[in-house]
């Protein structure tokens, strides 16, 4: 049995492993056309802020401890073909030569790629100006590093939480920034918008200038390096533009096979991870899930997410026997000193799905008031009108607090009640929360 698994890192390596361990018997290889595999991503823009020393520390496992384990690793490794018919792969070495690789189960586990919007391309593509930058793996982010050299004033576009991360990662690099967004709010695409104007409010509280309903036209370069961007407002100068404004799953593979694709552009596959086609699985950032509030498939590519696919991929792989049960769309991110979690539905999205739903705002502190540091904290619960069915929720409060989103998810997780949540004997004491926890009176005026 040989498992080829296309992509190093969070789908890729939790399968890789899981399908040793559920098969040790089986050949496991892992194909990844970068330099890295197994890293936190997700810790990127804590390297660039300095809270992280160094892009090392994000490597979970080198490909010399996944070779101990028995898992073959081959770094520098594109694959550029398949053919699903005789079960074979088209690998470009280093750049170079190509060669076929044969595999009795494939894992498609390649990620997504940022948007590069035609504005930017010029600058990239035919000036090759430099400082504008994406970031999605190490080497974007030792790019950027190197960028910040004598470098004063940043644009980041989008507001999206990656660009918020990164926010907060330049200003503490001593960086003048400004944010620019095209739609009304920040974290637009998190958040109600009540709560993206307090997460507007904590940007500009730290010096952030946040423009919103500004569009970027292009961007000005000179001997080499960007020194602008024009927009719908007018030119603004800068000699760093960060370009946070999405990301595309990569299907090019799977479309190669015969995978076919969901609505969401992202790739279709079962509760085990399977495509369409025989013998093909596809995991993590590139593929779709189920979201279970709403039980429509959804594209939402996350790190815990990829991990899990990835491990049910690798047991399903390996002939053993997995299922992902889907997800209820949670997120957390901070940017500053304001956390930020949301799980399930907003009210916005619940609209626009056409549920008749009623969100509750309860403000509160995070824990007992006489106790020292106490903070305040925003829920909004979110549910459905009549049978008080829990929809979603978002909360805002210091990030050491706003992770009792996880109480919700698990509700939601088990299609839950506001009345539910209201009787759950959550843990009570004053350095950690009220007597009544936030959570529980906003479940008891949603009842
Ligand atoms: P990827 O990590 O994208 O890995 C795919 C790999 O496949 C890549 O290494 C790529 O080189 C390789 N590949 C693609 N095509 C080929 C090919 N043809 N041949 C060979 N190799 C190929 N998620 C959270 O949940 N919380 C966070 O706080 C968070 N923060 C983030 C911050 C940043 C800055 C970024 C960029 C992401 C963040 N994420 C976060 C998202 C998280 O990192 C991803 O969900 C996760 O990395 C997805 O893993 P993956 O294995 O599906 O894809």
């Amino acid at each position: 049995m040989r498992i080829v698994i296309v992509g190093g890192v969070a789908a890729g390596m939790s399968a890789a492993t899981r399908a040793k361990r559920q098969n040790p018997e089986a050949e496991v290889v892992v194909f990844e056309r970068g330099e890295y595999i197994s890293y936190g991503a997700c810790g990127l823009p804590y390297v660039i802020g300095g809270e992280v020393e160094g892009f090392d520390k994000l490597i979970a496992r080198t490909p010399e401890r996944m070779r101990g384990e028995g898992v073959g690793v081959r770094l520098r490794h594109e694959v550029i073909g398949v053919d699903s018919k005789a079960q074979t792969l088209t690998v470009r070495e280093n750049g170079g030569a190509t060669h076929t690789e044969p595999y009795d189960r494939l894992l498609l586990a390649t990620g997504v790629s940022p948007v590069r919007p035609d504005w930017a391309s010029p600058a990239w593509a035919s000036t090759g100006a430099s400082g504008v930058h994406v970031l999605r793996d190490i080497p974007d982010g030792q790019a950027i590093e190197a960028s910040l050299k004598g470098a004063k004033r940043a644009i980041i576009v989008g507001g999206g939480y990656i660009g918020l991360e990164l926010a907060e990662a330049l200003r503490s690099r001593g960086l003048s920034v400004v944010l620019l967004e095209r739609g009304p709010g920040v974290a637009g695409r998190i958040l109600d918008l009540g709560y993206q104007r307090q997460v507007r409010h904590e940007l500009e509280k730290n010096g952030v200038d946040v423009r919103c309903g500004v569009t970027v036209e292009s961007l000005t370069a000179k001997n080499g390096r960007v020194t602008g961007v024009q927009t719908s407002s007018g030119l603004l100068r800068c000699d760093l533009v960060m370009v946070a404004v999405g990301v595309r799953p990569n299907v090019a593979l799977a479309q190669a096979a015969g995978a076919r694709l969901g609505k969401t552009g992202a790739v279709r596959v079962n509760n085990r991870q399977q495509t369409n086609v025989e013998h093909v699985y596809a995991a993590g950032d590139n593929t779709e899930s189920v979201q279970r509030v709403t039980r429509r498939k959804v594209h939402v590519p996350l790190g815990l997410t990829a991990n899990r696919m990835g491990r049910v991929a690798g047991i399903n792989m390996a002939g053993g026997e997995a299922q992902f049960p889907g997800i209820v769309g949670s997120g957390i991110f901070k940017t500053f000193g304001l956390g930020v979690a949301r799980t399930g539905l907003t009210q916005h999205e619940a609209d626009a799905l056409g549920l008749d739903a009623v969100s509750v705002d309860v403000e509160s502190t995070d824990h007992a008031g006489y106790y020292f540091d106490a903070a305040p904290i925003y829920v909004r619960l979110t549910a459905e009108r009549g049978t008080g069915r829990l929809l979603g929720a978002q909360i805002l409060g210091h990030p050491g607090s706003v992770k009792r989103i996880d109480v919700i998810a698990a509700l939601l997780h088990s299609r839950g009640k506001v009345h539910d949540l209201a009787e759950v004997d959550l843990s009570y004491a004053p350095p950690f929360s009220s007597v009544w926890d936030v959570l529980l009176v906003a479940a008891g005026q949603a009842s």
